[in-house]
């Protein structure tokens, strides 16, 4: 569990689980659980942005969802901005919304397309504010302004526009009521190549004047490396490692983190050439079978015979850096 939150933090996450049922049978009695999350703690400073990466399938997802309660966690505390979103009514959950908002992955599937551009924009405005059709417009201009988009498009549907342009709506609207913590799930990942680089330094710039905090989840650890000031490495509704920017791309502790980062592209060649591609053996186990002991035990190479039995705790190994392995645990030999 992390210390608690220091001032600064605008996100404080404790132990948040998340574990769906299985059912099988006539009677449909519980038969196990799939554990898309399983115990993730961690905190986002005001301002800062945390990526959070992973393949696909490690919950990632799930972690952003539960984060702004779009999904009820079945354990944890999520505390933003002083209070904890875990425990509010729904009365109090709505009037917390403005605060935190999502861009989601696939603007296509996000927006209706029979609503214009202002209907969309102004939806949230609709719910969280009583203002006048003619306050609404202009603040649905003002959003278009500072994404990007022509103001004179206001009336078009979003059929009318490219991948990223209706990427841009989905973030005019999520910043709609001025929100403090924006998860985006996978932003960019159904853009093309060659807007995607569009979408994040329009976030970054949004950030930038707004003083934003972000949750960044993607799989894509170039751009992860592009826009987080830290990054969180998960596998199997764990945190593995999470470490600043900077010190995992160039040192990752984590074998996991170690063997997802050895296949990102390296921008400097001379750096690149002592570096080896870790390719890792085994099939990632389903979250309905988790392994006893570390998650990734069946396809770690340094595997030792603790990990097998005991689950390794995140823990801060080196000065703001935290890893979940016990070869960093100073307690005990590696060798067992
Ligand atoms: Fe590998 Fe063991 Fe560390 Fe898990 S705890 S990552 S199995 S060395």
């Amino acid at each position: 569990m992390l210390d608690h939150a220091i001032p600064e933090d605008l996100v404080t996450v404790e132990g948040l689980t998340m574990h769906f049922p299985i059912h099988a049978g006539v009677f449909r009695r519980r038969v196990g659980a799939v554990r898309a999350v399983d115990g993730v703690s961690f905190s986002i400073a005001r301002g800062e942005t945390l990526g959070l990466v992973g393949e696909s399938g490690c919950g990632k997802s799930t972690v952003g969802r539960a984060l702004l309660r779009l999904c009820e966690p079945t354990a944890g505390r999520v505390v933003i901005d002083g209070e904890d979103v875990t425990t509010l009514d729904a009365a109090r959950l709505r009037a917390k919304r403005p605060a935190m908002q999502m861009v989601f992955q696939d603007p296509q599937a996000s927006l209706n397309p029979r609503m214009t551009l202002k209907q969309i924009i102004a939806e949230p405005l609709n719910v969280h504010t009583g203002w006048d059709t003619d306050r609404k417009l202009a603040r649905v201009r003002e959003l278009m302004e500072a994404v990007g988009l022509d103001r004179r498009f206001v009336n078009r549907f979003p059929h009318e526009f490219s991948g990223g342009q209706r990427q841009r709506v989905g973030i005019a609207r999520a910043l709609a009521l001025n929100p403090k913590f924006v998860v985006c799930d996978e932003p960019i990942a159904a853009l093309d190549v060659s807007i995607q680089a569009q979408i994040v330094n329009l976030l970054e710039d949004l950030q930038e004047r707004s003083g934003l905090t972000y949750l960044f989840i993607s799989h894509d650890l170039s751009m992860v490396r592009h826009i987080a000031d830290r990054v969180a490495v998960m596998y199997l509704g764990r945190i593995a490692e999470l470490s600043p920017r900077e010190a995992l791309f160039a040192r990752p502790l984590h074998p996991y983190a170690e063997a997802l980062l050895s296949a990102v592209p390296r921008a400097d060649p001379s750096r690149a050439a002592g570096r080896r591609r870790i390719v890792l053996k085994g099939d990632v186990p389903s979250a309905a079978r988790m392994p006893p002991g570390c998650n990734f035990s069946t396809r770690c190479p340094r595997a030792f015979d603790r990990c097998r039995t005991e689950i390794p705790r995140l823990a801060e190994v080196e000065p703001g850096r935290q890893v979940a392995c016990h070869l960093f645990d100073p307690t005990k030999p590696a060798a067992g």
